[in-house]
């Protein structure tokens, strides 16, 4: 049956059951893992700002509460149906066990084009939203704490943040509600950029190791590499600027009404700044001011099948499917987005060695830093706040005795680069680092044993994980 029949959530079903049949646990234990635990559809009136009134369809699904609170983000979007909440809530569920973050999956969204409503319709829209989850208790510090996702963003979680707590009775942990704020909401550095920056640190991580590169044709590193991006929002918008400071060629961007291409390679930092600074509702491809000898495409889909090595689908599901799989010449495609490549297609990129590196390892880094925001608001004080002085002091008298005893004083820069206590964006970036790279080893050594795909490695080791947390209750075996 082609893959465009079957439902976003069967196709994670699929790859669960491919995977399981790897594992040894009892087929009761596997059922409660996969099944989807609650979903809360809800409809609500809207009074538009010309005073027609609509009404809007939302949903929240928890996926699994083996650990709590849960935990996923809140996407705007006309695809947004009861299947592929679902879907999403599953993969977080596996995601968070992949990277260690102590959540169960959740998701959730509104059925609504963001770019078709004012800042004050968006605004209503998401309080509302938020009033009804409380209603329901389907949000809450210890319950479900949702984060950005397609079509929202820092601005949507300020207006989570302070409608929960507003109807908060215990307004303590209130800004542990939701993450992905705005610092000043108790945001935490380098939450924005982490699900983009974690997609690099993973291509990067993937490049280096130089048996997997020869098995695939390439050189080892990711130094000019020829890398696709598509989707200049969040995800995608640093995973190519991150990338490309570390030495990638940008050579395609591409977005929902075009793409531009330039074998040579693009400068990403210039474009994601005029894209950015173009208005909500005015985005467009066609808009961007372009050096010459910039090849621009109009059906962004085309892109996806350009001449590369490395293709970074970060925008929706779905991209890569049974109908253009075999047009695909990246021979690594690092799934940035949930769900981009359709199981099907996934199966057929691997039969011909192209190595997928799955969405529930590669964009983890945004729910690894929301666990960070999430333990910093429940803290209530920021990372690096009581040592980094004192480090950086204990720095300057080490610095300072090895001068004493090799006579030999260090410059102004020299001591200011040396004698540097960790603030709160180097230890995120830190944990980020620490956490994306080992994971890819260790499912890398699932791969080798089972001698499977990554994708069924990261599900075999997720399920695993999950399976423990059942085992110590005593139910199972
Ligand atoms: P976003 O809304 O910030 O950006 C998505 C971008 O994709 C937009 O610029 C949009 O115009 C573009 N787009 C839409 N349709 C397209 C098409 N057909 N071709 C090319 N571009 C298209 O969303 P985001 O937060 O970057 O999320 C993107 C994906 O990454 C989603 O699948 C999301 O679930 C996943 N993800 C996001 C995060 C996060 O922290 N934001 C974390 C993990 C996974």
């Amino acid at each position: 049956m082609p893959n465009e029949h079957v439902s976003f959530f069967d196709q994670v079903n699929r790859n669960f059951d491919r995977a399981a049949a790897y594992t040894s646990h009892p087929s009761g234990l596997l059922q409660i893992i996969k099944t989807c635990n609650s979903v809360y559809h809800f409809t609500f009136p809207l009074e538009r700002d010309n005073g027609e009134v609509e009404v809007i369809h939302a949903w929240r699904a928890e996926h699994s509460h083996h650990k709590l609170p849960t935990k996923g983000g809140i996407r705007y979007s006309l695809d947004v149906n009861e299947d592929e909440v679902m879907a999403l809530a599953a993969l977080m569920t596996y995601k968070c066990a992949v990277v260690d973050a102590p959540f169960g999956g959740a998701k959730g969204g509104i059925k609504i084009d963001g770019k078709k409503y004012s800042k004050h319709e968006l605004e209503r829209i998401t309080r509302r939203y938020t009033f009804e989850l409380v209603k329901k208790n389907f949000i809450g510090p210890g319950i479900d704490v949702p984060a950005p996702d397609f079509g929202t963003g820092p601005r949507e979680m300020a207006w989570i943040v302070d409608t929960y707590t507003a109807l908060a009775n215990d307004k303590l942990e209130g800004a542990a509600c939701v993450t992905g704020k705005p610092i000043a909401q108790g945001g935490i550095r380098g939450r924005t950029e982490a699900t983009g920056r974690g997609v690099a640190f993973v291509t990067r991580e993937v490049c280096s190791v130089a048996e997997d590169m020869k098995a695939l044709g390439l050189s080892p590193g990711i130094a000019g590499k020829r890398v696709v991006v598509q989707g200049l929002g969040n995800v995608g918008s640093y995973a190519a600027t991150f990338l490309q400071e570390m030495g990638a060629t940008i050579v395609g961007l591409l977005e929902f009404d075009g793409g531009i291409y330039d074998p040579k390679g693009l400068d990403a930092q210039a474009i994601v700044n005029q894209w950015n600074a173009l208005r909500r509702g005015e985005k467009s491809m066609q808009k961007l001011v372009l050096p010459d000898g910039i090849q621009k495409l109009a059906n962004p889909a085309d892109g996806l099948e350009l001449d590369c090595d490395i293709l970074i689908p970060a925008a929706l599901e779905n991209q890569i499917t049974d109908d253009n799989v075999a047009q695909i010449k990246a021979r690594i495609i690092v799934e940035g987005a949930n769900g981009p490549v359709t199981s099907g297609a996934s199966e057929a990129l691997d039969g011909r060695g192209v190595l997928v590196v799955p969405d529930h390892y590669a964009n983890a880094g945004g729910v690894l830093v929301s666990y960070f925001e999430w333990l910093k608001n429940l803290a209530h004080v920021r990372f690096g706040r009581l040592e980094r002085r004192f480090e950086e002091q204990a720095y300057r008298r080490i610095l300072e005795a090895i001068a004493v005893r090799t006579g030999k004083s260090f410059s102004d820069d020299e001591l200011r680069a040396l004698a540097h206590g960790a603030d709160e964006a180097d230890l995120v970036h830190s944990g980020l680092e620490d956490t994306m790279g080992p994971a890819y080893h260790r499912l890398r050594e699932i791969r080798a044993q089972h001698k499977v795909d990554l994708r069924t490695a990261a599900f075999i080791e997720a399920i695993n994980k999950i399976a423990i947390c059942y085992q110590d209750l005593g139910i199972f075996p």
